[in-house]
């Protein structure tokens, strides 16, 4: 049986439609083993709607070490999604040593001032091909930070379907090898499916880049609500077996273990 876990879980803390007790019961139901919570953080951006700031981040871990403590069935990891700003690598490495993590995920939403997810309006009368190649510098810098446990959809500058005018594959190439120098798992993010590009994270045409890597990865739906925890897991799995994966990474106190599946 698969130990599922699914590590990337969005609630009312960040941008999130539930409370943090309502995904217990359906990933109990639902056969995990554990589940982590990684809310949105973002440092250097004062207060936005759909992410924590520095002083929200204790009350928000100090709620889910207790909810970690009253549930028994499933064990409930703390976690944090924090946006990565190349140059900004050490303001980030002190307030990541400020708190206590099961892991950090690293994500690149921001390209300048403004997110990339935030509606293909961003993409309007910019080179496409630069923006791509920016994309996955700041992706491979986040990776080489050393700052992070996990790198969150790493290609999420595919969501509206933009593609480059050459093939994308050296993008990817370099990725899975900054990954593996700097030790940090990369996730299949099913939650792709329910946006514009309608397909995972990364580019699964890709994903045998990363096996031959050896990155280690974990399956996340970044579910924003509990009906999407674990959402596409089993076609995640057999993608990752038909490339070659057998184990998956689980994480505790920042440090990782491997687990067969
Ligand atoms: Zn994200
Ligand atoms: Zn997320």
């Amino acid at each position: 049986m698969i130990y599922r876990t699914d590590y990337h879980i969005h609630s009312k803390f960040s941008d999130g439609k539930s409370e943090p007790v309502d995904y217990v019961a359906p990933a109990v139901a639902a056969g995990f083993k554990e589940i982590g919570f990684s809310e949105h953080l973002t440092l250097f951006r004062g207060s936005l709607d759909w992410s924590m700031n520095a002083s929200q981040a204790k009350p928000y871990l100090a709620h889910i070490k207790a909810l970690s403590m009253n549930v028994k069935d499933i064990k409930i990891r703390t976690g944090l999604e924090v946006d990565f700003f190349p140059g900004k690598e050490k303001e980030i490495h002190s307030f990541l040593r400020s708190i206590n993590l099961d892991y950090a995920i690293g994500s690149v939403h921001y390209v300048g001032d403004l997110t990339v997810d935030n509606g293909r309006d961003f993409y309007k009368g910019k080179d496409i091909d630069k923006l791509f190649g920016l994309y996955f510098e700041h992706v491979t810098a986040a990776a080489a930070s050393g700052l992070f446990d996990i790198i969150a959809h790493c290609d999420l500058i595919r969501i509206y379907g933009f593609k480059p005018s050459s093939d994308p594959e050296p993008f990817y190439r370099k990725l899975a090898k900054s990954f593996k120098n700097h030790d940090v798992a990369f996730e299949i993010n099913t939650n792709g499916r329910n946006r514009p590009i309608g397909d995972f994270y990364p580019d699964r045409r890709f994903l045998r880049i990363f096996k031959e890597e050896d990155v280690p990865v974990c399956v996340n739906s970044d579910a924003h609500m509990p009906s999407r925890l674990g959402q596409y897991f089993d076609e995640a799995y057999e993608l990752l077996k038909s490339v070659g994966y057998s184990e998956m990474a689980v994480f505790e106190n920042r440090e990782r273990y491997m687990i067969p599946f």
